[in-house]
């Protein structure tokens, strides 16, 4: 009673504040300081020192095959997330690994579990992830380099038919990647056993928690074998994930590759906006700027996000939009035609484009604030991609 109490009188305070045009100041100095945090310029290449990983790709011994299909996507020197984690996770330790998006976790996971899938067929991965574009691209990179290696993967989740997964499971997978929300689906249809998988990664744990996936992990991970390898990647770890790690990771080794709050290879910086209105023209400007080739726009609501694709489409730009309204098999296809560049423009909300890793995006324009600033890190994580320079505006 008393607490609001309280609360009522801080509120009532706090408008009287901001009516007080004396006070208005530091109110607005209050907006400053939240602006400022959307600038920074990023740091410059050269004064970057290169990091000097302990061992090339080419130098590790494993499966020829599977250096090979490393090699031939470009790969030579591990991230120094891969340069730490895989010597750990083929020894067979548990992970705790804190990295920002862009930081080649995939593969840092993806590699000694292939190769420990391919020494023993019982060493079955589960890996979970937050977004179904999240799971599709983590299959998609262990098709790459699991090539010619005989290994099997099902891709279990929403928006893609249940049954041809259940079909797919029949065959004993290697690998099951999913979203939490599907793979519960399937286990309680009796379809997917989860004591056959002795290997489970947790990838991008914090979006997870953000969507609201932590009773359905916790069940999944009692389901889970007990003995068995454990892999938690997150680029923070709140509150909530705590819990979950004492539970899931035994005697885990910490990884962190996180450097400062934003990716430091991304300029960012703010467009300011006096009249609303006048948004779209101040958007439209920039997109007709030769520089801005490839370019990803968040807006808040998938409404808004369907709104400004068409506009923009109406304006002559070549854009599309992913958002949650939108059926897996047309996310999927406006999702290539970014990738291949046919698209200039991609309009998304934060959910469908969580994890999402498309090659050489020029900008990221925050055309509706993010609702936190972990928001807009993960936003802004878009570009800057595999050591290249991006660009992000916000709009305020
Ligand atoms: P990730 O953080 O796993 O989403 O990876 C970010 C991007 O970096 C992806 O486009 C990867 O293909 C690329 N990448 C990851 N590791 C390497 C590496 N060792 N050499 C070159 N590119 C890499």
């Amino acid at each position: 009673m008393q607490e609001k109490a309280f609360k009522f009188n801080y509120s009532f305070k706090n408008r009287r504040r901001n009516n007080n045009p004396r006070r208005r100041s530091s109110f607005n100095n209050q907006e400053e300081i939240q602006v400022s945090r959307y600038v920074k310029r990023s740091v410059e290449k050269v004064a970057k020192e290169e990091y000097i990983p302990k061992i090339l790709f080419s130098d590790l011994e494993i499966n020829s095959q599977l250096k090979n299909n490393i090699l031939n996507r470009g790969y030579v020197k591990p991230t120094p997330i891969q340069d730490q984690a895989i010597p750990i996770i083929s020894e067979g330790k548990d992970i705790l690994g804190i990295a920002n998006t862009g930081t080649g976790k995939t593969a840092s996971f993806l590699i000694p579990l292939i190769e420990k899938a391919l020494k023993n067929k019982n060493e079955r991965v589960l890996i979970m992830a937050p977004t179904r574009e999240l799971a599709l691209q983590i299959i998609d990179d262990l098709k790459l380099f699991s090539k010619s290696l005989g290994i099997y993967s099902v891709a279990c989740i929403g928006g893609l038919s249940i049954r041809e997964q259940i079909f797919g499971l029949r065959r004993n997978p290697d690998f099951v990647i999913g979203t939490p929300g599907r793979l519960k689906d399937l286990v309680n249809r009796k379809c997917l056993n989860l004591s056959r998988f002795p290997n489970v990664v947790l990838d991008e744990v914090d979006r997870m928690l953000d969507m609201g996936f932590i009773n359905d992990i916790k069940y999944l991970i009692s389901l889970l074998p007990a003995k068995r390898q454990s892999l938690f990647f997150s680029a923070t770890v709140p509150q909530e994930a705590d819990n979950l790690i004492k539970g899931f990771l035994n005697n885990p080794i910490k990884i962190s590759v996180k450097s400062g709050d934003t990716a430091e290879n991304i300029d960012q910086d703010i467009v300011r906006v006096k009249d609303k209105s006048k948004k779209i023209e101040s958007l439209h400007d920039l997109l007709i700027k030769d520089e801005f080739k490839k370019v990803l726009i968040f807006g808040r609501t998938k409404r808004g996000v369907e709104g400004l694709s068409r506009t923009l489409q109406e304006r002559g730009f070549k854009a599309g939009s992913i958002h949650g309204d939108k059926s897996q098999s047309k996310r999927e296809r406006v999702l290539k035609l970014f990738k291949t560049n046919q698209l200039q423009t991609l309009v998304a909300t934060d959910v469908a484009a969580r994890g999402l890793d498309i090659a050489d995006i020029t900008h990221v324009i925050n055309y509706d604030l993010p609702a936190t600033y972990n928001d807009y890190i993960h936003r802004i994580g878009r570009t800057g991609r595999a050591n290249k320079t991006g660009k992000a505006l916000t709009f305020v």
